[in-house]
């Protein structure tokens, strides 16, 4: 299974990345191929924002937390 695969928080289709990282120092976030829309925007969003959406039932904050953010269980399971 490949860890580099994040899914797009509002419509599901995988990426290979959420940021573009530029030599100059500026992040840009990359855009959806298939919806047009940001793949993670929740990745710039404060941590308690991203927890009140989740509250809120948003389906792109299950995404991004889901998908998107790496969780340290690989330690529990190896
Ligand atoms: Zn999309």
């Amino acid at each position: 299974m490949d860890k580099n695969v994040f899914r797009c928080v509002e419509c599901n289709e995988q990426a290979t990345e959420l940021h573009r990282d530029y030599s100059n120092g500026i992040l840009t976030i990359t855009i959806c191929g298939s919806c047009q829309k940001p793949v993670d925007k929740y990745i710039e969003y404060d941590p308690v924002i991203i927890l009140i959406d989740a509250l809120l039932c948003k389906t792109q904050a299950f995404r991004h937390i889901l998908f998107n953010t790496t969780l340290n269980v690989s330690y529990c399971t190896t």
